[in-house]
């Protein structure tokens, strides 16, 4: 059988790119927000009903940058979720912040918004929560909190693209959110990111800072880095935009599938509840004590049948070699749980349903009969 990894990246038809990308030919205008960035820029303002959207060439300056725009003095402290990709943790310790970690959520992964209030000192300045899987973190709770003690929310959104809600859109809520487009995710630019707000006033500050902080042929303003996108992958973004709705529905289609499959394994759960309005981004179980092999068995062994799966996230952020024990200690006991006990099934569009039922008819039997 041919390997299953964990995500493959849609991508649209070589003719439906290479046409889109022949003007360029004309042109020879490559990058430095051209024609294509900023259609981007548009359709995507459209599509997330956000007023401010900044391109980027990946998430992670994305995050960087969404944090540098609010000038925080140095050393400040950020309370943030250590159940997450390292790319968050990053963000706030490069822009010489002090990462403050909160737990998370047993129901959902997210920061949990009762345990923020005691992390708060009068060095706190910002807190960073990350709508993990896709699930919406307790926005309006944060909120509260953040009003109360005058202190910014920057959401790390790439999860989270395509999560519609009744309510506010998630580009708008906190002060500013950050996608990313990277390959591996649900809508992607190749490489590529955005920060996103509902204030219009961020979108100068993001200019300057993803390009140099030039603003004239003679004239810098601001001690910028380079974060800009080029064509080319604003083309690959205006492209998948399109097939986004149908890449939506299948990744519909596997999740319903996987949930169909799994309801007759008692000691795994399925983490993502899939309501109205999900984007279907990832497939995280949760395996239980009463399994009867560990998470790290079930990875081992679904890797020997070729099933790359995924341990998303171990360690917690917290535990990496290159932050541990060097910021305020927090009880991270559920992240940590959470962390030894998930797996991240393979989840892309057009994942064959044969793949489904031979990985859940995998995880069944190893549920009934151990490592035999
Ligand atoms: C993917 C990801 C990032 C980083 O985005 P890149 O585009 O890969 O730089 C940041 N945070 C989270 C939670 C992510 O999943």
């Amino acid at each position: 059988m041919d390997k299953v990894f964990v995500t493959r990246s849609s991508m649209p038809s070589f003719e439906e790119y290479c046409e889109a990308i022949k003007p360029l030919w004309n042109t020879h205008f490559l990058t430095n927000m051209g024609t294509y960035h900023r259609q981007l820029e548009g359709e995507l303002a459209e599509f997330l009903d956000a007023p401010m959207v900044s391109l980027t060439v990946n998430g992670h300056m994305a995050l960087e940058l969404a944090i540098q725009s609010f000038d925080f003095p140095e050393g400040a402290e950020v309370i943030t979720t250590p159940f997450t990709f390292i790319s968050t943790t990053h963000a706030i310790v490069r822009n010489r912040l002090q990462p403050v970690f909160c737990d998370v959520k047993e129901s959902d992964g997210t920061i949990d918004e009762t345990k923020i209030e005691e992390l708060i000192t009068p060095k706190t300045v910002a807190i960073m929560p990350v709508h993990v899987y896709g699930h919406l973190c307790n926005v309006d709770a944060i909120q509260r909190i953040a009003d109360k003690y005058g202190l910014k929310v920057i959401y790390d959104a790439a999860h989270a693209f395509g999560v519609t809600t009744a309510e506010e859109s998630v580009a708008c809520m906190g002060d500013a959110s950050v996608f990313s487009f990277h390959a591996t995710k649900v809508f992607h630019t190749i490489e590529g990111g955005a920060v996103t707000s509902k204030d219009e006033r961020l979108y100068e500050k993001l200019y300057n800072l993803k390009n140099f902080g030039i603003r004239g042929e003679e004239l810098v303003v601001s001690v910028g880095a380079n974060a800009k996108m080029n064509e080319f992958a604003a083309i690959m973004g205006l492209c998948n935009l399109k097939h986004l709705p149908a890449a939506l529905a299948d990744r519909k289609r596997v999740c319903d599938s996987y949930l169909m499959k799994l309801r007759d394994v008692p000691d795994i759960r399925g983490f993502s509840s899939f309501s109205e309005g999900s984007n279907y981004a990832y497939f995280p179980i949760l395996v239980a004590d009463r399994f009867r092999m560990t998470r790290d068995e079930l990875y081992t062994c679904l890797l020997q049948e070729g099933i790359h799966a995924r341990k998303y996230f171990y360690p917690i952020t917290a535990d990496q070699a290159c932050f541990k024990n060097r910021y305020r200690k927090a009880d991270l006991s559920v992240a940590r749980d959470l962390s030894s006990r998930v797996l991240v099934l393979p989840l892309y569009e057009g994942l064959e349903e044969e793949n489904i039922r031979m990985i859940c008819n995998f995880i069944q039997k190893k549920d009934e009969s151990g490592g035999q």
